[in-house]
């Protein structure tokens, strides 16, 4: 028998997919990716973004407070060590990423979602019932194809980083690929910030972070920025912004205790380095949609996201098959509209089967 309803992916949209899809009764399988090094190393490991990240103090419902007495009754003992956050001895205020993640997870099987640890190395969308190809980490393989009536692709995107080691060494220690994020922590707070990029994310995050920071240096590697006019001129007016054209980040600066303390800049155009202090680093220089094992089967955009094609809904190009969060959205990139995206698309699922007769 075909699955009703298959969920590709486990971030926000993809365990609102699922919450909706069981609730609708359509016993939904999610495959919430395989737990591998090469996963690791991308950053596409289960439970996407979120869970790379710590604090989460934008998404809707958590308001600062002690969240682990929540957690010890909500999450089953098994979850509860992954959750190093809540294990801490101090309070955490509100939810981290990672906990809002599991709860998320929790709530879909609570509602009778069934979860593989694996990924789809491939699907063939051309045939129907759809056939997506999963992995087999165990035994290095691949697991007998699946077949499904309507598929869910929430696969998210991963922020790209240069590389260094060192960014890796500061990850969630000053290092980070989002300023909506993690910009009001207190670590960023009346401190001087690094900014890379030239884009208009580049620019809305260093913006955003100029309500934290002392200063904050954008460091670009052209003399030209990229983002738009008036995005430009927001950046360049704003006396807490300092531009350092033509300049690369060569190494993230820091130690054990503190965490990131400058950065070392070298120019793009001599032989020139600079280190200037600051004890965070944002990375703004693009994101890349998870949809490598869709090429050829629905439309991407020229960057790869996948396109809706229909206004309001959370159509592809393929009949059957819906596309929700990060995956078909590089403008918004919320938790919260993943979320909401990854209701529609559960919804849109549903009312497809029922035209269909099939539900
Ligand atoms: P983007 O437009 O692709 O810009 C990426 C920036 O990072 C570019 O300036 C690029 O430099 C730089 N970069 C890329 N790889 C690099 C590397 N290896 N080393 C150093 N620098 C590197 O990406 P984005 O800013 O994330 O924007 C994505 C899309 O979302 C765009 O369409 C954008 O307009 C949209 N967006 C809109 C808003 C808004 O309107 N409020 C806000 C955010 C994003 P070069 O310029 O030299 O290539």
């Amino acid at each position: 028998m075909p699955e009703k309803v298959v969920i590709i992916g486990s971030g926000p949209a993809g365990w609102t997919a699922a919450i909706y899809a069981a609730r609708a009764n359509l016993q939904p399988l999610v495959f919430e990716g395989a737990i591998t090094e090469e996963n690791q190393i991308k950053g596409t490991l289960p439970l996407g973004q979120l869970n790379l990240t710590t604090e989460v103090e934008n998404y809707p419902g958590f308001p600062e407070g002690d969240s682990r007495e929540y957690l010890r009754t909500a999450l089953p003992p098994a979850v509860q060590p992954y959750l190093a956050q809540a294990n801490k001895p101090q309070p955490s205020p509100g939810i981290n990423g990672p906990e809002l993640m599991a709860l998320m997870r929790q709530q879909a099987i609570n509602f009778g979602t069934r979860v593989i640890t694996e990924d789809i190395l491939r699907v063939d969308l051309q045939r129907y019932p759809f056939i997506l190809v999963p992995s087999d980490t165990a035994d290095q393989a691949e697991r007998p194809p699946v077949e499904a009536l309507t598929v869910i692709i929430a696969t998210g995107a991963r922020a790209n980083y240069l590389g260094l080691p060192s960014e890796d060494q500061f990850k969630n220690r000053g290092v980070s690929a989002c300023a909506v994020c993690d910009g009001a922590l207190p670590r960023f707070r009346n401190k001087p910030l690094v900014v890379v990029g030239g884009g208009d994310s580049a620019v809305e995050e260093a913006t955003y972070l100029t309500k934290f920071a002392s200063q904050v240096y954008m460091v670009h590697r052209r003399d030209e920025l990229r983002a738009s006019k008036i995005m430009q001129g927001r950046a360049l007016a704003n006396p807490k912004i300092t531009m350092k054209w033509n300049r690369a980040l060569q190494e993230v600066l820091g130690n054990e205790s503190d965490g990131v303390t400058g950065a070392r800049l070298a120019s793009t155009v001599d032989k020139e380095t600079e280190e200037v202090a600051s004890s965070g680093v944002f990375l703004a220089i693009g994101h890349t949609p998870n949809t490598d094992f869709l090429r050829g089967q629905v439309e991407l955009d020229k960057a790869g996201y996948i396109r809706w094609t229909v206004p309001q809904r959370t159509y592809t190009s393929v009949e059957g098959v819906f596309a929700a969060g990060d995956v078909a959205d590089s403008y918004y990139r919320q938790a919260v509209t993943a979320a909401g995206t990854g209701c529609m698309a559960a919804l849109d699922a549903e009312r497809w089967l029922a035209a269909r007769g099939e539900h």
